[in-house]
């Protein structure tokens, strides 16, 4: 971990908010795990599919009968699938082919009504060099296999201020699919968020952040990180075209740093699964190559951007995000503005407020002409710091984090507090360490 400057090293006790032993958090289930899988079917979008099912003499409509059942009807296992001939479910298993979804192997409720997931992913593969280089972190020995995934019904206010558009939900792309096979179940949420890991662990060290400690243990494959949404969606019985579910991707790790794997996972879950990426906001620490190519992306599988800014200037960043040596606020800023926006979409400015560090009234005034010097339509997400063990920083006090808020405002900045979710179970913004595992 990097020294941290004076002005950020008052401590402060943990409030008794957090569960003094792991133990104590409430496990709802713990499943059997998925398996190794070597020929995992899931992942593969229609056409790679179809070409599998040309390569066994089959007719090419047979992947988009494949991509059916595994993304709309979220079957788990190719005996179940019956739109296939019963000799086919069969020779497919044969030749070694299972889906390969992951699997939710354990489960954590909030009082709140966040659920955590551990998701245990079935294809382990080491951690390629990033594409940008070597950055500090320093690895651990932990169990590669799991990653952590959180469903917040009713979401935490992250996606206030932004307007989605038309359809039925609000979304264009968002139509109902053909899955009526489930049942409608009661539900008693009527909006959701899907907070989305796109790594194990994270390189980035950030100063603040619990999963920054366990290193960079691996990228997730693009059918991970699709998994953990429709794992989530199957377990919660939420509908595509129905059900009003945002993803966001600030989850475990930096997706940024495994960006065609992430990019891959942003193509399944619009062609195959339905979702539309006007629902989807991608969180980054400003990984500026990363930025430029996500410009590139065509608009109809671009998710929303959120750059997670924290400090109003680069002294202050570069303490709390040492990634800011690398590629400073206005280099983030540079390839931000690169990127062309849909109409009425703003960019988010993620902003964790860290007791007397970043949650002072000049910090405030500071970051509002940041904001506005971008000239970008933008907006401000609030967050006050979540406590994990063992880093040295202080919750805001609720006050500061309203006087903030209304600076903000007040210097014409869309600025929205985002609510701490499932602090009690290690589900919020930060805290994903896998902190019960085991
Ligand atoms: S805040 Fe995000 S980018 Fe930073 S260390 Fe944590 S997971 Fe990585």
């Amino acid at each position: 971990m990097e020294s941290v400057p004076p002005c950020q090293t008052r401590k402060k006790a943990i409030p008794e908010i957090m569960p003094a032993r792991a133990t104590d958090l409430v496990s709802l289930d713990a499943a059997a795990g998925t398996p190794g899988c070597s020929r995992p079917l899931f992942g593969l979008d229609s056409s790679a599919l179809s070409a599998r099912m040309a390569e066994i003499g089959e007719p090419a409509w047979r992947g988009k009968q494949l991509s059916e059942a595994i993304y709309n009807q979220s079957i788990a296992e190719i005996s179940a699938i019956t739109t296939l001939p019963k000799s086919l479910r069969d020779r497919l298993a044969a030749k070694g082919w299972q889906i390969g979804r992951p699997a939710i192997v354990q489960a954590f409720q909030s009082v709140d009504g966040t659920e955590r997931y551990l998701i245990q992913c079935s294809s382990p593969t080491p951690a390629p060099e990033p594409a940008a280089g070597p950055l500090p972190f320093e690895l651990l020995t932990v169990e590669p296999l799991t990653v952590e995934t959180v469903w917040m019904p009713e979401g935490d206010g992250g996606d206030a201020g932004d307007d989605p558009g038309r359809g039925p939900d609000g979304d264009p792309n968002n139509e109902p699919r053909n899955n009526e096979h489930r049942n409608d179940v009661a539900k008693d949420w009527r909006r959701a968020t899907i907070c989305v890991s796109s790594q194990v662990g994270c390189a980035v060290n950030c100063q603040f952040c619990l999963t920054a400690r366990l290193g960079l243990q691996r990228n997730l494959t693009a059918g991970e990180i699709a998994g953990q949404v429709v794992a989530v969606l199957d377990r919660q019985r939420a509908r595509v075209g129905r059900d009003r579910v945002n993803l966001v991707f600030m989850g475990m790790g930096e997706p940024f740093l495994n960006y065609d794997n992430f990019m891959a996972a942003v193509r399944l879950l619009v062609h195959e699964v339905g979702l539309s990426p006007q629902r989807m906001t991608v969180s980054t620490s400003g990984i500026v190559p990363g930025i430029e190519r996500f410009a590139q992306e065509p608009a109809d599988i671009r998710p929303r951007l959120a750059i997670s800014l924290n400090a109003p200037n680069d002294e202050i960043r570069t303490a709390v995000m040492p990634i800011n040596r690398k590629w400073s606020i206005a280099q983030v800023i540079d390839a931000v503005q690169q990127v062309p926006l849909r109409p009425r979409e703003r960019v988010t400015f993620e902003y964790v407020l860290l007791g007397g560090v970043t949650d002072r009234p000049q910090d405030a005034r500071e970051l509002a002409r940041l904001v506005r010097r971008t000239g970008l339509p933008a907006k401000v997400n609030l967050i006050a710091w979540n406590p994990g063990p063992g880093i040295d920083y202080s919750m805001p006090q609720p006050a500061t984090v309203e006087a903030f808020h209304q600076l903000l405002m007040d210097e014409g900045i869309h600025a929205f507090i985002r609510q701490p979710r499932g602090r009690d179970i290690f589900a919020a913004c930060g805290q994903l360490k896998r902190t019960v595992e085991g």
